[in-house]
């Protein structure tokens, strides 16, 4: 992982991808939330695991409305771990081939009007 600070046009923050060492992957664990899988990404997730389409849809997607997210695992009540969290090593599994969701956290739209709620949730932002 890069150990530079990360810029986006447009927003008030930098991002320092040092923090996920440390931090214990809190953007993917948490409240139950929705983790966006494109139909085009679906095949590449699954020849990363080994699997067909089919197999991963059926094993790790959950269909809601039109669109594909990814399963949690619950933990504790009220408390979720995306499918594809490893918490004994505090790190994505699928990382390489991660959705796009997670590649593009934390430069989400929805965080340039919701700074402080991403700052309360993750550690690398400056
Ligand atoms: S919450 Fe931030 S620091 Fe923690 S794993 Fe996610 S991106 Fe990295
Ligand atoms: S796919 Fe990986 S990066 Fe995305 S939420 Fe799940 S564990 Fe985190």
């Amino acid at each position: 992982m890069s150990d530079r600070l990360i810029e986006e046009r447009g927003f008030g923050y930098a991002f320092d991808p040092k923090a996920c060492e440390e931090c214990g992957g809190k953007c993917c664990t948490g409240e139950s939330g929705k983790i966006w899988v494109s139909v085009q990404k679906i095949p590449e997730i699954a020849a990363f695991l080994g699997m067909k389409s089919e197999e991963f849809i059926n094993e790790y997607l959950e269909k809601s409305g039109y669109r594909f997210t990814l399963k949690e695992k619950m933990v504790v009540k009220g408390e979720y771990d995306c499918i594809f969290f490893d918490r004994l090593l505090g790190r994505c599994t699928i990382y390489p081939v991660r959705p796009m969701q997670c590649r593009t956290f934390p430069f989400w739209d929805y965080f340039k009007d919701h700074e402080e709620e991403l700052r309360n949730e993750c550690p690398g932002i400056l």
